[in-house]
């Protein structure tokens, strides 16, 4: 039995939006999961209506198999972090920490274990005395991660909670909440608009888009099974490029050549004949060059580089299409110049034109 179950979960706001329609989400005890997309997805709405803060307007929410729909945030046993940290600025860390365990008359041996074991846990143990003022961002982001995990509740729900930090602390962040859901094991719900974050730290994703959900899989097969034209684009940077064009004789013209989709499409290719479809490739996923076997060829010509260390960005033209490619640095192209890449078969995906469904 799933830990927390979410059952055609539908959220429309008292001005009639609907914010969330259909959501359906098992969710095992211990799983860190994400929920990602663009800003006003749905994503909070999501996440209020499982901590207890928003009404469910249809659907079934259940905890442990008990439905949990009327349940305040308390019986459902939920902690939240948000993107603000909510601290007490007149309070040290240490009492920051106490504060709701102080609040449940728990005892002062006690607390006093548990403060000093979750600061161990965040390394904050050198800061216990100080007031959050005197902390950076990060510092105090953990604080406010320490005052949602020292209650031990059975759900941890987190709001976009690193976009207030800078980028090099919300790398380190990213990997230290990780490493927290690792050492405690508690279920966690994170909402995040950024797909690197979802990314590294997902046991699985969820995809949204105004208001439904597009996939719900691990990291790798988001990425590597894209169920639509979405997900492929939301998964992955530079994004996936995309060329629309008609099927013609089972042939799809690109780059001024006529490439043949029989081998991706088998015995598929007849019903999308004339119909229109959607090839995509991966920037990475290419060779510089001519691939002989297991493989599309294209000429392209170059619009501009960016060399970006690890790699290059090479911005390309083919014919009226433009698309990304990845490379290693050392083989950057000159502006300009005419090149000729590969695409091996494998990392092609073709997409109905019209539902923008990945063709299986
Ligand atoms: P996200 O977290 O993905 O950015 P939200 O869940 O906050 O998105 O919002 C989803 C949609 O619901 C948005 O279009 C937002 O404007 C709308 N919305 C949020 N709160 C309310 C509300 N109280 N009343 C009406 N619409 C709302």
């Amino acid at each position: 039995m799933a830990y927390i179950t979410l059952k055609d979960i539908n959220k429309i706001y008292p001005n009639g939006f609907h914010a969330v329609h259909d959501f359906n989400l098992e969710i095992e005890k211990g799983e860190l999961i994400v929920f990602v997309g663009s800003s006003g997805c749905g994503k909070s709405t999501t996440l209020r209506m499982i901590a207890g803060l928003e009404d469910i307007s249809k659907g079934d929410f259940l905890i442990n198999g008990q439905r949990a729909n009327e349940w305040g945030p308390r019986e459902r046993e939920v902690a939240m972090v948000f993107q603000s940290y909510a601290l007490y600025p007149q309070m040290s860390v240490y009492d920051n920490l106490a504060y709701s365990l102080t609040l449940q008359g728990v005892d002062e041996d006690v607390i006093d274990e548990k403060v000093k074991n979750t600061a161990r846990i965040l390394g904050l143990t050198d800061y216990l005395d100080r007031l959050p003022r005197a902390l950076s961002g990060g510092q105090r982001q953990r604080v406010a991660v320490g005052r949602a995990i020292i209650r031990k509740v059975g759900i941890f729900l987190m709001d976009e909670p690193l976009s207030n930090l800078d980028a090099k602390q919300r790398v380190t962040m990213r990997s230290e909440i990780t490493q927290i859901h690792r050492e405690t094991g508690a279920t966690t719900i994170y909402v995040t608009h950024d797909q690197t974050e979802a990314m590294t730290m997902a046991d699985r994703i969820v995809v949204m888009k105004a208001g439904y959900i597009q996939q719900v899989g691990t990291p790798y097969e988001l990425y590597f099974k894209p169920a639509n034209v979405f997900v492929a684009g939301f998964i992955g940077e530079p994004p996936m490029n995309f060329v629309r064009g008609k099927l013609e004789g089972g042939k799809f013209r690109l780059g001024g050549k006529s490439l043949d989709l029989s081998v991706k499409l088998g015995n598929k290719a007849k019903s999308y004949e004339g119909k229109e479809i959607i090839f995509g490739f991966r920037p990475e996923s290419i060779h510089l060059g001519e691939q002989k076997e297991g493989a599309y060829v294209l000429p392209a010509e170059v619009e501009l580089t960016e060399m970006l260390g690890d790699n290059t960005n090479v911005y390309i033209t083919m014919g009226e299409d433009k698309a990304i490619l990845k490379v290693d640095p050392h083989d950057t192209p000159e502006v300009d110049s005419a090149i000729t890449f590969s695409i091996p078969y494998e990392s092609v995906y073709l997409f109905d034109g019209e539902t923008e469904k990945v063709i299986e």
